[in-house]
């Protein structure tokens, strides 16, 4: 990870600034967006810098590498789950998880609901849809998300609090302003439903090439690697 300290100051705030912007062009208050760092492979000191700068809440995709982290970093800082969540790792899961961005099968809802119910608590999720259709991308087809729904607000030990999503990667981010919109759309379908024990307070879309257009459409969560932490190195 190479980016030093000024030029995470820096990048942070044109961010914000971008974030505010867009904030402002949806209606909404710049406080209403949280700046979610994705900090898959970053080492944790550059995460306490990132921490003293003002970004609160991390990602991490693995869960290993996020328990290894939440060993490491003392501050207060709130933790998220974003990426293709195996059924295996659930066991190792409790109250540390501020947020599961990637609920996206059922056989995932079993074992989080089991395991919540073995600690007494209700995960918080957002479930992911799989707008762009793309094969490679994980999550619920727009058609089922009701469904899919329907039979988890039966499960007291998951809180859904909205949806998340992933776009096409792409160098133009107007390309995919249709995907956030839908997704959008598809919230607000659901919220109509009133489905009991269901919220669909956030929606999770965005990433470091496309969180302008996001916020435009609707976003509470982006999800910011790259444009903080600079590019990823992964190891072997
Ligand atoms: C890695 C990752 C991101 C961040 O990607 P950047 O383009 O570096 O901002 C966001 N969301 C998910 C699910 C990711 O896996």
């Amino acid at each position: 990870m190479i980016i030093e300290n000024n030029r995470m100051q820096e990048a942070i705030d044109e961010i914000k600034h971008n974030v505010a912007n867009a904030a402002e062009k949806s209606g909404r208050r710049p406080e209403d967006i949280m700046l979610l760092g994705v900090t898959k492979t970053v080492g944790c000191d550059l995460m306490e810098k990132a921490y003293d700068l003002g970004i609160t809440n991390f990602g991490e995709n693995r869960v290993q590498e996020y328990l290894r982290k939440t060993d490491i970093i003392k501050r207060k800082c709130n933790w998220h789950l974003i990426g293709r969540l195996q059924t295996n790792k659930v066991k190792y899961l409790d109250q540390r998880v501020a947020l599961i961005h990637s609920l996206d099968r059922i056989e995932l809802a079993k074992a989080l609901q089991a395991r919540g119910e073995k600690i007494d608590f209700a995960f918080p999720v957002l479930v992911q849809v799989n707008v762009s259709g793309e094969t490679s991308k994980a999550g619920i087809e727009p058609e089922q998300v009701k469904d899919f729904l329907l039979t988890v607000s039966k499960m007291g030990n998951i809180q859904v609090r909205g949806l998340m999503t992933i776009a096409p990667y792409t160098d133009q981010p107007e390309e995919v302003r249709h995907v956030f919109r839908k997704l959008k759309k598809i919230s607000v379908d659901i919220m109509r439903e009133k489905i009991e024990n269901i919220s669909m307070g956030e929606l999770s879309m965005g990433m470091s090439g496309d969180y302008i257009v996001a916020i435009e459409e609707g976003s509470t969560i982006v999800r910011i690697g790259s444009a903080i932490f600079g590019e990823r190195i992964y190891r072997a």
